[in-house]
């Protein structure tokens, strides 16, 4: 069975025709309200002609039957038929975008905003309707520059806001995706600093990639001040820190972030797993490892501790946290394999074999790390905005037990 198929009473569904249908019904019967208002509101004007109604009739019947193509022709001829009526090609513009003819979607925006009858309110929808036909075309530079154009014309549209913020960070705009967020913030009166916060802290990884310390930290500590609490801002200061050769900073403001939110820690050690310290730093290092093994930490962090002593050669510690992280989770099957090739190692082969019998009786459907609070999506790598419901700061670490 198809993983996007639904069966319900013995009948097949596709998931995304449904949701298509759907979707198109909106429009459909959004269309018809504007038409029975039409008609209720204004006597004087003339009543659109059976004919038109029935041509609609057909098309819906076609959406239903999921003949997109047949419908377009249907509402084409409606058009044809009343062509003084905009919600038609409004419609017909919408259906086009559905079936992923972005240039015919285009072409009917462009007719709209082309007539001189049409007042200015439905000129701007046009526009932005046209900004969502480029942006599902992936034209995003031609959608952000009609969003922009709406807000030019409409300061205060909220939806233009969220569209053009949303294609600033699809194209790592992140400068533009911050002021965008403050007006959003503004405009529907809600508290969205930690949003903001993470996109400060992403202009801050990519000027440290170019190597421009002092401007990250400006970001940083900026993003810090938006939201203190902010996971992400506080690792890559951390990593600032390192990078400017200033490891004890480095390291009080990760032993911080593991005493504040001790569910992240795994996240500060496997970071600390990849840098490679001078001899000079090795001895702070692994005091910090030391003193981070006494706090309550999870089977994630145990293993990824376990992995920062093994390269420390610190064999005996990374043995206690690996056999820690499997008190703690027995299934977590990455630790077993790590104790099963430490005991190896160590000659203990009657020890090692055990671990990889034990391996082979947990084995099964391997849960991911995190989970969406919202969504209830699965990653195996952190995500600070999810890929699913698109909200920040809704994937989180899985609890060891249950979730
Ligand atoms: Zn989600």
């Amino acid at each position: 069975m198809d993983a996007n198929t639904l069966h319900i009473g013995g009948i097949e569904f596709n998931i995304l025709a449904l949701l298509g249908i759907i979707a198109i019904l909106g429009l459909v019967i959004g269309y018809f309200l504007g038409k029975r208002k039409q008609f209720t509101d204004s006597s004087r004007r003339r009543s659109n002609s059976p004919e038109d109604y029935s041509v609609f009739f057909k098309g819906i019947q076609y959406i239903l039957a999921n003949e997109t193509d047949q419908a377009i022709e249907a509402f084409s001829r409606a058009v044809q038929v009343n062509s003084e009526t905009i919600e038609t090609y409004v419609t017909l513009g919408n259906l086009f975008r559905v079936k992923g003819e972005i240039d015919r979607a285009i072409r009917i925006r462009q007719t709209i905003l082309l007539r001189e009858k049409v007042d200015e309110r439905t000129k701007l929808q046009a526009l932005f309707d046209m900004g969502m036909d480029y942006k599902q075309g992936g034209f995003l530079q031609r959608a952000i520059s009609t969003f922009e154009e709406v807000i030019r014309r409409a300061p205060k549209r909220l939806d233009a806001h969220k569209e053009l913020e949303g294609l600033y960070e699809a194209t790592h705009d992140w400068q533009r995706a911050y002021e965008m967020q403050k007006e959003i913030g503004k405009l529907s009166n809600t508290n969205n600093q930690h949003i903001m916060a993470h996109l400060k802290t992403e202009q801050a990884k990519i000027e440290m990639e170019k190597g421009n310390l002092d401007s990250a930290n400006a970001h940083l500590k900026k993003a810090l001040s938006l939201d203190p609490t902010c996971v992400d801002a506080s690792l890559q200061l951390g990593s600032m820190y390192w990078l400017k050769n200033k490891k004890k900073k480095a390291l009080a403001t990760w032993k911080k972030l593991v005493k504040n939110n001790p569910r992240w820690a795994h996240l500060i050690l496997n970071r600390l797993e990849e840098q490679d310290g001078m001899p000079a730093d090795e001895a702070k290092i692994l005091e910090f490892l030391e003193k981070i093994a006494e706090e309550n930490l999870d089977a994630l962090a145990r293993l990824a501790l376990a992995r920062c002593f093994m390269k420390r050669d610190r064999r005996e510690q990374a043995l206690a946290s690996l056999r820690r992280a499997l008190e703690l989770k027995p299934d977590l099957g990455e630790a077993r394999k790590m104790l099963g090739e430490v005991l190896l190692e160590k000659g203990d082969e009657k020890g090692a074999l055990s671990e990889y019998r034990n391996l082979l009786d947990h084995l099964g459907p391997t849960t991911k790390s995190y989970r969406c609070q919202q969504c209830g999506l699965e990653s195996d790598k952190i995500v600070w905005k999810c890929p699913g419901c698109h909200n920040w700061d809704t994937v989180q670490p899985r609890k060891i037990v249950g979730d």
